[in-house]
């Protein structure tokens, strides 16, 4: 006997869709409301490192995953003019029969999840989000915003930094830009990439790119956020072109082909951290509704996975839903998942106002240090 019996999750994204694999593979009734009409996951590419991967494992997708993406175990550090300074092992934070770090095409590892949902026999309604939700202590009376209802054990909000159940829970934390903006664009891979090489310097605060395929790789540029109504689409290919054009090495590649505007996505880098708990009564947060950090370490969707991961274990695991397991759950997430946003933070930080006390590589191996432990 689980914890719950049946459990709404809004959001289809890592988060929602992973914890809706365990759970109904579990044995939990499980419904997810998607709000986008369906599973295509918009974007570019992303850097899925060992912890994660570790997760995608025991989701039962690893082979999915590996198969599509490109896998690699080391970090290259490069000059702007391409020189490269560096080669650093990159450690395996999943354990060492994973690959350090994947590089993956967004709207495939969405169809992966999605299929996954499926097949654990989760139902997802898509085009759909929550209204209200009612907790009386024993269920929670959920309004839909198709007019329906339902009553659930648990509600999760794992929809996102800009959670609208995080609203309706009265939790008033909202996502905070760090003050660098970035430029993502996915395209051919040239044969000579075939890891991530970072560029610290040069016109932009970082250059790098990740292997997503065979074929395919996505590249960004880092600068200082600029109005995002300053950005028309058809500016795109040619702004970012400028930025690019102070790299080379595989940027002289990389930049010939930034010519389509709808490759091409700039956003803001973004941080968000609920204080514990992350629950109010039986609905409960999770994934970047709950902490979402700019990517500067590449941990976001592992942090995410690792909620699901979790949750999931501790909900199959215990005979209630109780205070107990809610602080259980925030002690085994809440510090973790801060310390991976405080360091992603300052790491821009150091950036923007660099310091006499940075010290890059000491913050980067303790975070290492401590997502390889199992959460
Ligand atoms: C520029 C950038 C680059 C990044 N790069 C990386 C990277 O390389 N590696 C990495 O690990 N992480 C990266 N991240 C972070 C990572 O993308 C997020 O941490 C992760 O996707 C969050 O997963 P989630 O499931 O919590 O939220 P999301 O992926 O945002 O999913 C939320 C889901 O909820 C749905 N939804 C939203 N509102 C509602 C609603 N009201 N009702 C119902 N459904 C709703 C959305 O449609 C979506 O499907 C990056 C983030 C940014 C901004």
């Amino acid at each position: 006997m689980a914890a719950v019996g049946n459990v709404l999750i809004v959001g289809g994204g890592t988060a929602g869709s992973a914890l809706a694999v365990l759970l109904a593979r579990g044995g939990v009734a499980v419904d997810v409301a998607e709000i986008e009409p369906d599973a295509t996951a918009l974007g570019s590419g992303i850097t899925l490192q060992g912890n994660a991967l570790r997760v995608l494992r025991d989701l039962g997708v690893w082979e999915r995953v590996s198969a599509s993406g490109y896998a690699f175990d080391v970090l290259g550090l490069r000059a702007p003019d391409g020189t490269l300074l560096a080669e650093v092992p990159a450690a395996r934070t999943g354990g060492p029969d994973l690959p350090a770090t994947l590089g993956m095409n967004r709207p495939e590892l969405a169809a992966v999840l999605a299929e996954a949902v499926r097949d654990a026999g989760a139902t997802v309604r898509y085009g759909l989000t929550v209204t209200a939700l009612d907790d009386s202590g024993a269920h929670v009376a959920v309004r839909f915003s198709d007019g329906t209802a339902g009553t659930y054990d648990l509600v999760v909000g794992a929809d996102g930094i800009r959670s609208a159940v995080r609203g309706l829970l009265k939790i008033d934390v909202a996502p905070q830009p760090t003050g660098m903006g970035i430029w993502r664009i996915r395209t051919r891979r040239p044969k000579s990439v075939e890891r991530t090489d970072l560029v610290y310097g040069g016109p932009c605060f970082i250059a790098g790119y990740c292997p997503t395929g065979p074929d395919t790789m996505y590249a960004y540029l880092v600068e200082k956020a600029r109005p995002r109504e300053s950005i028309a689409d058809a500016g795109k290919p040619a702004h970012m072109r400028a930025l690019a054009e102070g790299y080379g090495g595989a940027w002289d590649e990389i930049r010939a082909d930034i010519t389509d505007p709808d490759r091409i996505n700039y956003t803001w880098f973004e941080s968000l951290l609920v204080d514990r708990p992350w629950n109010r009564g039986r609905t409960v947060l999770i994934g970047d509704a709950a902490h979402a950090c700019p990517p500067t370490l590449a941990q976001g969707a592992a942090q995410c996975l690792e909620d699901a991961a979790v949750l999931a274990e501790l909900l199959l695991g215990a005979e209630r839903l109780d205070h107990a397991l809610f602080e259980t759950f925030m002690d085994r997430r809440f510090e973790r998942a801060k310390a991976v946003v405080e360091a992603s933070v300052q790491l821009g930080e150091w950036q923007l106002h660099p310091s006499p006390d940075a010290d890059v590589p000491g913050l980067m191996a303790r975070i290492s240090e401590i997502v390889s432990e199992r959460p």
